[in-house]
């Protein structure tokens, strides 16, 4: 696979995981849960259970939450200085840098996703955005504002912690999910309770013990394996939250939208998409068509910026889909921890039957599969890439996130901006995009018009923590990364003082 990556390895782990079940970090020590509960962590790449890991419920949730808000109220984090919050999220960086690959190896077992990616993308994406964060926590400011009263004043903003933070993650980027918002939240001042999904709860528990380790004061971070409904949902109605960030379904998201309300909790929310892919007559398709088949088949479509609606030129169409179907059927499907692998399974046996369900739908409905369609093997949660041309425009499969290597693929027949825009905003969702032109006057005349939080013109990078996420729409609230995901964990005060 690469010269850092040890065979051995993945066997020691799992011994170590098969001997005891994972713990919470609650106060700055791990802890079974209250009602000894415990959840199975099952290998989708065969759907044998390998680890547990405690099933936190409303007690550990209390006395989480309780724990983040004496570490917030008696200064404890809010009382040290800036620099030594930029140089604890500093080492805690180092030290995911350190265990890279044993982080990647648990993400790898518990998503699936190929470990290449888990280390690179995951592991060290995370390494990134802590040091990012690191780099804002020394500069937290607000501004001097001139009020027009008469004589001299004084007028100033302050941007304060927002307090205890509730962060509730999903199992599709588990650690790059987990870390971007304890660092971002933590860079602000806040304190927090990291709830993980309960599908993907291992590397978050090596986080814990990371955490530790950097010494960062007890309670700062606390985090809390469980289910949604035993763990996720007594986290959202604690009245010592001040805040919840969330990432997930869009279902979810409303339910924590509507839940947050009688505590006015501040909520951020970054939830599903059905981003558009466009594809006009000038594109450069050496690059647009590997790009546009990583839009859904990378991370085996699990990714909720996946580009799961292609609108392509007719005069290019059948070559570009050509190309994406031959990539499709190339593309090796195997275990995360399988060398060579470029699409794992599915995350889990209910993602892979829901999966399955859309494309049982698009076919009752007479879409016609110009590729896969069907599972792959008889053990794990395999699915083949899949390619769907011209779904009806009402049909779940064109609607709706799938969340799988599922792509739509429709034409068009002119490159008439506004017509594109509207067949690219005739969606619930607004995420992201993508637009492959060479002709610059279309490409930033319809990223105008695009209803998404972002627009990528003729390629982009991995996620990259200088760069705001959100969503437009159903796709969410607020935004992660960059100035605007730092600040979204603050409260803006104003000061005024009367100089005369
Ligand atoms: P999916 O359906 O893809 O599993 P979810 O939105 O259900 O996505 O899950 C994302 C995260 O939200 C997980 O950590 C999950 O445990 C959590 N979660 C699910 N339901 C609730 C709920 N009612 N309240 C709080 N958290 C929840």
């Amino acid at each position: 696979m690469n010269q850092m990556f040890d065979p051995t390895r993945p066997d020691m782990l799992r011994s170590d995981l098969a001997a005891a079940p994972r713990r919470l970090l609650i106060d700055g020590a791990f802890h079974d849960a209250a009602t000894g509960a415990v959840l199975d962590v099952i290998d989708p790449a065969t759907g044998a259970v390998f680890a547990h890991a405690a099933a936190g419920g409303a007690e550990d949730i209390d006395r989480a939450v309780m724990a983040a808000r004496r570490a917030f109220d008696d200064g404890r984090w809010t009382g040290t200085t800036p620099a030594q919050r930029q140089n604890l999220l500093l080492k805690l960086a180092d030290l995911i840098e350190r265990d890279a690959e044993e982080l990647a190896l648990l993400e790898s077992m518990d998503n699936g996703m190929p470990f290449m990616m888990a280390r690179f993308g995951g592991a060290m994406g995370a390494a990134g955005m802590l040091r990012y964060f690191a780099g804002w926590a020394t500069k937290v400011t607000g501004e001097t504002i001139e009020p027009s009263w008469p004589g001299e004043w004084l007028g100033y903003t302050r941007r304060e912690p927002v307090g205890v933070v509730a962060a509730i993650t999903p199992w599709n980027f588990p650690l790059a999910m987990e870390v971007g918002k304890l660092s971002a939240a933590l860079a602000a001042g806040c304190t927090l309770v990291l709830k993980p999904a309960e599908q993907t709860p291992l590397s978050a528990v090596k986080l814990g013990e990371l955490v530790c380790e950097a010494g960062f004061p007890d309670g700062v971070v606390n985090i809390v394996t469980g289910t949604g409904t035993e763990a996720g949902a007594p986290l959202v109605t604690h009245p010592g939250v001040d805040k919840v960030s969330f990432t997930g379904s869009t279902v979810v998201g409303q339910q924590i939208l509507r839940e947050s309300a009688a505590t006015m909790k501040r909520v951020t929310l970054e939830l599903g998409g059905k981003s558009p892919t466009f594809i006009l007559s000038d594109a450069d398709l050496a690059r647009a068509i590997p790009a546009a088949a990583q839009g859904i088949f990378g991370n085996a479509g699990q990714v909720c910026a996946a580009g799961s609606r292609l609108f392509v030129h007719e005069s290019v169409f059948d070559r570009v889909l050509e190309g994406i179907v031959e990539r499709a059927q190339s593309l090796r499907v195997g275990a995360g921890l399988e060398p060579g692998t470029e699409m794992g399974p599915l995350v889990s046996a209910v993602q892979r039957d829901r999966v399955q369900g859309y494309i049982e739908a698009g076919r009752r409905a007479g879409v016609s599969l110009m590729t896969g369609g069907g599972t792959i093997g008889t053990e794990g949660y395999f699915i083949e890439p899949t390619v769907l041309i011209e779904p009806g425009a009402d049909l779940s499969v064109t609607r709706e996130e799938i969340f799988g290597p599922v792509l739509c693929a429709m034409r068009f027949g002119d490159d008439d901006i506004d017509a594109l825009a509207a067949r690219g905003n005739d969606t619930q969702y607004g995420l992201s995009s993508a637009i492959w032109t060479r002709d610059i006057t279309a490409a930033h005349k319809l990223a105008n018009r695009l209803k998404a939080g972002t627009v990528r013109i003729n390629g982009s990078g991995p996620p990259d923590p200088a760069l705001p996420l959100g969503g437009y729409k159903a796709s969410g609230l607020g935004r992660e990364n960059g100035r605007a995901g730092l600040e979204v964990f603050t409260e803006l005060k104003t000061v005024t003082v009367s100089l005369n």
